[in-house]
């Protein structure tokens, strides 16, 4: 992962640029994308694709000295900014100049001109030990972009599986000289989609890798309302090669078995992470998928916070192959709960011997006499063998069972498969769509709402 990260990263990424262009050509030899292209100029709900910029020029100069030169980094020009040539004073300079005073060698990511085009000036985002040196005077500014028409690219990898039913991954592509924001998240999606290839799975899959809310807002926008209907939940994925524990951010409602499944395996596999709201970790394209009339359950995985958080210092020394595995197998982890979560239906009646061999399904219980001391682990696990018979009844799901008996769904479904091997029980492969309504006693109730709430 980290050496498809370290060839995409340093490139002039933006939503649309030549070295966009190049990155998707690098993206499509790792899985066979299919891309979607929307041109420069398209409106929808007031979101613009943007058009071609590229940086021919960008030098400030004072008295025929050098001064700063915002080519060298793809970050040293405000993205997106305008043309400007002239002389101006220092008061007038400052006026168009962003630093990180927190990393006074780096400089800072500006991205705003991507979203509000209306707003658009010229700058330049320079270091700070630079900027804190420039004294009074008059500065010569040769800042020149080339603007064209051009097309913006979404690329869309599907995995077909048993079900149309769909959950999605995200990642976006457009920031410039950024590892862990966010090309950190496109090869974690990637390795993802490859795994996920390799086994035979229930759901759909789709890895979205887009310009952020740029390009999941023009996609969404071309599909139709049943294409829309086949995705049930996803994640976006960022920062996650950082050295920091993982940030679950909830769906909008914070309600959903992806929520739930996602908790769940966390707490277990986990333990370090940490969880909030919808919007109230970070901010990315889960307000596009949530967005009224799509309503897609989107939770967001990240290492959030770092330091280097949209600056250039956020490079490869940053990152390592192992938290980005570690982010991986988490994906997994809770996508393999949604894949295997469901009812259960029994094939007896009565109180089964569970401790005979032919069944061998004990689990021990504590015993002054015989077995005085046993773990609290243990403890769970036999009161979960005298109540589980009860669940076979197409009540509860695995998952549900997991959380009320506080035991790792893994270990849980591994158990329960023990029955069904040995006759006594039969998975009932969920229902993948959306909650059932009934009318009951003057109420709308939801049935088994929680499955993609
Ligand atoms: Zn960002």
């Amino acid at each position: 992962m980290i050496e498809l990260l370290k060839k995409i990263y340093p490139l002039r990424l933006a939503p649309v640029s030549p070295d966009t262009d190049k990155a998707i050509k690098i993206l499509q030899k790792e899985l066979p994308f299919a891309v979607h292209e929307y041109p420069s100029g398209m409106e929808f709900n007031g979101w613009m694709v943007p058009e071609v910029w590229v940086v021919e020029k960008a030098l400030i100069q004072k008295d025929g000295k050098l001064i700063y030169d915002g080519t060298k980094h793809p970050l040293g020009v405000m993205s997106y900014g305008k043309s400007f040539k002239g002389r101006v004073a220092i008061e007038e300079l400052k006026k168009h100049l962003t630093y990180r005073k927190d990393f006074p060698k780096a400089v800072g990511y500006h991205c705003d001109y991507y979203y509000k085009p209306w707003r658009a000036d010229w700058g330049f985002s320079i270091p700070y030990e630079i900027y804190e040196k420039l004294g009074s005077g008059n500065y010569d500014i040769d800042l020149k972009v080339n603007v064209s028409k051009g097309k913006m690219k979404v690329c869309d990898y599907f995995l077909q599986g048993e079900t149309d039913d769909t959950f999605f991954l995200n990642a976006h592509n457009c920031h410039a000289g950024q590892a862990n924001d966010d090309i950190a998240g496109v090869v974690v999606g990637i390795e993802i989609m490859k795994r996920l290839a390799k086994q035979k799975n229930h759901y759909s899959y789709r890895l979205i890798i887009a310009p952020e809310h740029l390009g999941t807002v023009f996609y969404l926008a071309g599909l139709s309302k049943n294409e829309i209907k086949k995705f049930k939940c996803g994640f976006f994925l960022e920062m996650l090669g950082n050295k920091n524990r993982l940030a679950l951010q909830e769906t909008f409602t914070g309600k959903g078995l992806l929520d739930e499944a996602a908790h769940h395996f966390l707490k277990f596999r986990r333990p370090d992470y940490f969880s909030a709201p919808f919007r109230k970790v970070v901010g990315n394209d889960e307000t596009v998928w949530e967005a009224p009339g799509y309503e897609i359950p989107t939770v967001s995985l990240s290492r959030w916070p770092y330091p280097e958080y949209h600056t250039s210092n956020d490079n490869e020394s940053i990152i390592s192959e192992s938290m980005l595995e570690d982010s991986v197998g988490a994906v997994l982890g809770i996508l393999q709960i949604m894949e295997t979560n469901c009812t259960l239906k029994r094939k007896f009646d009565g109180l089964i011997a569970l401790s005979n061999p032919k069944y061998d399904l004990y689990m021990s219980q504590r015993d002054p006499s015989i077995r005085p001391t046993i773990s609290e682990e243990q403890v769970k696990w036999n009161y979960l063998m005298d109540c589980l018979p009860r669940y076979f009844d197409g009540t509860m799901t695995i998952l549900e069972i997991a959380r009320k008996h506080d035991l790792p769904y893994d270990e849980l479904y591994e158990y329960i498969g023990r029955f069904q091997k040995k006759g006594l029980v039969s998975f009932v492969k969920r229902i993948a769509k959306s909650p059932v309504k009934v009318k009951k006693n003057g109420l709308r109730r939801t049935l088994r709402g929680r499955l993609f709430a």
